[in-house]
């Protein structure tokens, strides 16, 4: 079947319908319909909107047509009153603005608009992706060099001189790493610096560990030698015994002591018989030999509180400390037996003895001068023998 027909535009009810009717033949019989194809669609403002632009303008769309008069209140700005030749209102049209889609010059400015933004949309793709690319490059280089200086290489730098941001990163890098290795140089050059003058220290320690040791040797060096000094100023150096200045002073300090504890105190003087002729006979070697060995017997008879001494040349004392005259004349009784028992290669010697014992209340010199009357009288009685003093003697 086949069929011609037309269309036409129909309102109902404000509502714009497409209405399209078409009779219907037999392709075999031509002349009589055997049907009529009606087709009516409604159509919204938005597709007339399309229409209209499709036809290039707007649509209008009768709200009231005859036989209803339109008023004039109905015109508005988007309607108005559509009238005939003899002016009479025939119908209320409302416009419909068409919104389509460009045709002619301006579809092509439409198209040109729609490349150019595609392509912009392209370029920026492209160089999103570029700056993606550089950033990544230059930030991988600016990565290396920090791990490299993280790793303590101060040599580190980043070679990117271009007067970007890059650029300018890349110098207060630089910058950065410089000034640290300057500092860690200067920190290197600190800690050699204290090293050397901990080493200096230390060497300087030790130069005055050896000083304190040799002056502790010095000191002790200096301190026996004052005392050996201090001894020979007190000790005969032939015999060992006391000298006479030691004498005298314990004679003294010995006198007082007796005073104050009220203790007899006794004192043998002792010569040897004819020792200038002993000497004249056999030397002075000889004589000092004879000397060493009376002192020794002197030494050896005395008590630890007694006091030994060479009062001169061949003449010895001895001081006994709470000794009674008696008691002092046996002491010297055993030492002028011992001595006249002392082997000498030469001859046999004697000495004589004199013993006193110091009276309260005078002075130390009366007891040195009182023995050494008893020796005189012992050597006038004959020598070799031992000699008290009395006072009707003197
Ligand atoms: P006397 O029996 O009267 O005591 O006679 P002496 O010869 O012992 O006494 P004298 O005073 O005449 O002589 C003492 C001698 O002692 C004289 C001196 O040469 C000697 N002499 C004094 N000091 C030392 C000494 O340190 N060493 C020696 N070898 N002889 C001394
Ligand atoms: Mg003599
Ligand atoms: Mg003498």
């Amino acid at each position: 079947m086949s069929g011609v027909g037309g269309a036409e535009w129909r309102c109902h009810r404000e509502c714009v319908y497409l209405v399209s009717a078409i009779p219907l033949y037999d392709t075999a019989q031509q002349r009589q319909p055997v049907g009529v194809l009606a087709v009516a669609r409604r159509l919204d403002d938005a597709y007339l909107s399309r229409i209209g632009h499709l036809l290039g303008g707007r649509v209008a769309i009768a709200i009231h047509s005859s036989p209803t008069q339109p008023s004039e209140a109905d015109a508005s700005t988007d309607s108005a009153i559509l009238r005939g030749s003899d002016g009479a209102a025939l119908a209320t049209i409302r416009w419909i603005e068409g919104v389509s889609e460009p045709r002619g010059a301006t579809a092509t400015l439409y198209r040109v608009k729609k490349y150019l933004v595609g392509s912009a949309a392209l370029v920026a793709l492209t160089s999103s992706l570029a700056m993606v690319f550089f950033l990544r490059r230059h930030l991988a280089g600016f990565l290396a060099a920090l791990h490299r200086l993280a790793a303590g290489d101060w040599n580190t730098r980043v070679a990117y001189t271009a007067p970007d941001e890059f650029g300018y990163l890349a110098r207060a890098f630089n910058t950065m790493a410089y000034q640290l290795q300057q500092a860690f140089a200067e920190q290197k050059r600190q800690r050699e610096q204290i090293q050397a003058q901990n080493e200096e220290l230390h060497a300087l320690y030790q130069q005055l560990q050896v000083a304190n040791t040799e002056l502790a040797q010095l000191n002790r060096d200096l301190t026996e030698a004052n005392r050996a000094l201090a001894q020979a100023a007190v000790t005969d150096g032939l015999t060992g015994l006391k000298n006479h200045r030691a004498f005298q002073e314990a004679l003294h300090s010995l006198v007082q002591m007796a005073e104050r504890l009220q203790q007899p105190l006794s004192l043998i003087m002792l010569d040897i018989d004819y020792f200038k002729q002993f000497n004249d006979t056999f030397g002075h070697p000889a004589g000092d030999d004879l000397l060493r060995q009376v002192a020794q017997v002197l030494r050896d008879s005395a008590r630890a509180y007694d006091v030994a001494a060479r009062y001169g040349g061949e003449e010895f004392a001895l001081l006994l400390p709470n000794t009674t005259l008696e008691q002092a004349v046996q002491v010297a009784e055993r030492l002028r037996e011992t001595i006249g028992a002392i082997a000498n290669p030469h001859r046999a010697i004697t000495a004589s003895l004199g013993v006193a014992t110091y009276r309260g209340g005078a002075a130390p010199a009366t007891l040195l001068y009182e023995a050494d009357a008893a020796l005189y009288r012992a050597k006038r009685d004959g020598r070799n023998r031992v000699c008290t003093y009395h006072p009707e003697a003197a």
